[in-house]
């Protein structure tokens, strides 16, 4: 995929808030420090279009980028955030569910897991619940270039002992945001799901 253009477009939390103009869309969703901000600035050779977790106010909103002016990248905010409280992590979880459940210009779910560590319970549950709503999913195991050659058998093997990966919609790459591993690859997997 060629990136000719990206933009920030709109955050949202509800409905009646996302973009009028029925592009497709592609979601990415992760627990915080994952790497999603920089995957997807990497994706769209952008420096600090998605704002990292780090910065301060990062807001929890659904933030939509329009790419190409042809499709969305919608970024899903990092679950497992620890401080915030219960009310709000399940409104949160609210927001999530209305958007993934209820878009019919939702085209696919990008769920990153972190390479080094056990995908987490939010991970599995989030996997499942994809599964269930019969999404096509992209898998990224993310920050790869910090497991040795030697040890990547590992992280699938991990992968697969905690999630379903029979499903027929499913694809995995491992991926990278500092050696680019992969990133054309991405590239064509959502170029493929929003041609459809
Ligand atoms: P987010 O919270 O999911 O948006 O995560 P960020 O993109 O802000 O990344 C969290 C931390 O992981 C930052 O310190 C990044 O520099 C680091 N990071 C992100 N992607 C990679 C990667 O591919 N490799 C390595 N080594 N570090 C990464």
């Amino acid at each position: 995929m060629i990136i000719k253009s990206s933009n920030y477009a709109v955050s949202a939390v509800r409905e009646d808030q996302y973009p009028k103009d029925n592009l497709s869309e592609i979601a990415l969703s992760g627990r915080s420090n994952v790497g999603k901000s920089s995957l997807i600035n990497t994706l769209l050779n952008r420096k600090n279009l998605a704002r990292t977790s780090s910065q301060p106010g990062k807001t929890q909103t659904l933030n939509f980028y329009l790419i190409n002016d042809e499709f969305y990248l919608v970024d899903v905010p990092g679950y497992g955030y620890a401080r915030v409280s219960q009310k709000k992590r399940q409104e949160f979880g609210e927001m999530i569910q209305d958007y993934l459940e209820t878009r019919p210009n939702l085209k696919g779910l990008v769920i990153l897991i972190d390479s080094r560590h056990e995908p987490t319970k939010d991970d599995i549950a989030m996997y499942n619940y994809a599964q269930y709503l019969n999404l096509p999913i992209l898998v990224v195991c993310t920050k790869i270039d910090k497991i040795k050659k030697s040890q990547v058998n590992k992280v699938m093997s991990r992968l697969k002992k905690n999630i379903d990966l029979n499903y027929d919609h499913v694809t995995v790459l491992t991926f990278s945001s500092v050696t680019k591993l992969h990133v054309a690859e991405l590239g064509n997997w959502i170029e493929e799901k929003i041609s459809k």
